[in-house]
């Protein structure tokens, strides 16, 4: 079994919750001192300072609040960091709009008649997802107070290994604490393309704030924010072209998935490039003129906007760590251990600022690991297996090993695989296209990867995500028994199929 690692603690503010002495710790290290010993009200004004107020610090600092620690978060724009205010949500509100107008679009089919086309307010959209992000940023407030966590508004940079300066305008504030954990997440890094610059060159920062939909546009990046963006804009009327340099869509996934994802864009007439570079772009008398590299040549595309869908950088600069002996590699912070400290051992790092896996969920499980490790539980990340989603219509989910990965591994494998076309659910949503892939060991049958393209993959991933933390079997989870008519049966069958009996297959 997988080293447990994020069992949580009971709130202590709870009536029935035990006192924090009294919890059992799940974990492999020495038994928690209890709490109030450790902490030194006199010598720190908290037990725990968190920088950044991203899903990975926001959840760290509930956490250690939980675990009865005096925590403060510094925070130097809003509450929920890139995920909430500029990349999870707002894109998937986006999404969401987009998807539902094709509902609409498509509603015939099924028999629902419109009085004429459905018409799209992209303004209206771009309303309600400030009200969205609006929404749950205060819910992140109101999460902070009743945890009693202390919000300091302003940049930290560390002048002590336990003391932060706060600055905030014309004011500065001291801030010492005795564990820190430094969640600062990661910003836009514009990648320079020869003659590519002015307006009309966006990052998806600014992506998430447009007015209006473009004409055209060229996409650079066919990874999960390009692909995304090229959904959203070409489903709200823009030209679209993704440039994409590896060989495949969404190159980090199992390639099978990147390849039917290109399929769907053809057919939504998004142009794709792939194995291709942008090289250079210049202004022409109709907007962007396009220079792209690809395997058959060079083409040159218009576009009048050209969307920067690749490059990030890890938010370390302000933050003065070379003081304190905090170390960088190439991509960010870097972490000694799986408990996520730094070189300097009371400061922690989680999220995208350690230039690991940059999504919000590991940064958020991260998050739970350093708070336990604040208390003295001894906790370690486990990066087993998490899920990978793109949130395109149809979705793509993934967790464990590609096909590809498995075999790079020496691993000798067998892969199930099966579509969602023939089931009685797929057909009465109208929902055909997609698949689940499962990749298994060949000789004992562990589950290693799981793999899909379909109707509601970001939530069926989650059996995948089950089956490789317990360590399952294709023959355990043949033995599952879905729900009919539901998208789960399709894994099912690819479960069968990789034994070599699936029902379905003619
Ligand atoms: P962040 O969310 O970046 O938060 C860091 C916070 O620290 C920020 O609020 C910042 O203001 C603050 N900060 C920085 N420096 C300082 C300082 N010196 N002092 C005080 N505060 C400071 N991930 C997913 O899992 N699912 C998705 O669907 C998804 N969609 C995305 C879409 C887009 C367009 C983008 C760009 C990203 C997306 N991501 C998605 C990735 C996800 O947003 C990040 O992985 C996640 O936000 C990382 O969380 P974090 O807490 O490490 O950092």
């Amino acid at each position: 079994m997988p080293k447990n690692v994020l069992a949580p603690p009971r709130s202590p503010k709870s009536t029935n919750a035990p006192s924090l002495a009294e919890q059992t710790v799940v974990s492999e290290g020495p038994a928690p001192k209890p709490l109030r010993e450790k902490s030194d009200p006199n010598q720190h004004d908290f037990d725990v300072c968190v920088i950044g107020g991203g899903p990975g610090g926001y959840v760290a600092a509930i956490r250690a609040a939980q675990y009865g620690l005096k925590t403060a978060c510094v925070e130097k724009e809003f509450l929920g960091g890139t995920c909430l205010n500029w990349g999870c949500i707002p894109s998937k509100v986006m999404i969401a709009a987009i998807e539902r107008l094709e509902h609409v679009r498509h509603a015939d089919a099924m028999g629902v008649q419109l009085p004429g086309p459905p018409t799209f307010d992209f303004a209206k959209m771009m309303a309600r997802k400030e009200k969205v992000v609006e929404a749950q940023r205060s819910g992140i407030g109101m999460l902070f107070k009743k945890n009693g966590i202390e919000t300091i508004e302003g940049i930290a940079s560390f002048l002590t290994p336990n003391t932060v300066e706060v600055v905030s305008g014309k004011e500065r504030r001291k801030v010492s604490a005795r564990n820190f954990i430094v969640a600062t997440g990661s910003s836009v890094a514009k990648i320079p393309i020869p003659g590519l610059e002015g307006p009309n060159v966006w990052t998806s920062d600014d992506a998430v704030i447009a007015t209006e939909a473009p004409k055209r546009m060229l996409i650079l990046g066919g990874g999960a924010v390009g692909v995304e963006f090229a959904y959203v804009f070409s489903g709200a009327g823009t030209e679209v072209t993704v440039v994409e340099m590896m060989p495949n869509l969404v190159p980090t996934m199992d390639e099978d998935l990147g390849v039917e994802l290109a399929r769907l864009f053809k057919r939504r007439k998004i142009a794709v490039h792939l194995g291709s570079t942008l090289e250079k772009a210049h202004k022409g008398k109709n907007g962007w003129v396009c220079a792209i590299k690809t395997a058959e040549g060079r083409v040159e595309v218009e576009a009048d906007v050209v969307l920067l869908g690749v490059g990030r950088k890890a938010n370390t600069d302000k933050l003065n760590l070379e003081r304190v002996g905090v170390k960088l590699h190439r991509r960010g912070i870097e972490v000694v251990n799986k408990k996520m400290q730094t070189h300097a051992p009371h400061i922690y790092a989680i999220g995208d600022v350690i230039g690991n896996i940059q999504l919000a969920h590991v940064a958020s499980a991260e998050g739970l690991v350093v708070a336990a490790n604040c208390a003295g539980q001894e906790m370690e990340m486990d990066y087993n297996a998490y899920p990978d989603v793109v949130y395109t219509i149809p979705e793509l989910a993934a967790t464990g090993l590609s096909e590809k990965g498995a075999r790079e591994a020496g691993r000798d494998v067998v892969v199930g695989k099966f579509p969602y076309r023939p089931f009685g659910r797929s057909m009465a949503a109208l929902e055909q296209e997609g698949f689940v892939k499962i990749v298994a060991d060949r000789e004992f049958g562990e589950v290693l990867g799981m793999h899909i393209i379909g109707a509601q993959a970001s939530s069926l991933i989650h059996t995948g995500v089950a089956a490789i933390r317990l360590e399952a079997t294709l023959d355990d989870m043949a033995t599952i028994i879905f729900a009919h008519p539901s998208f789960g049966e399709v894994i099912g069958e690819a479960v069968h199929d990789a034994l070599g009996h699936a029902i379905h297959k003619l």
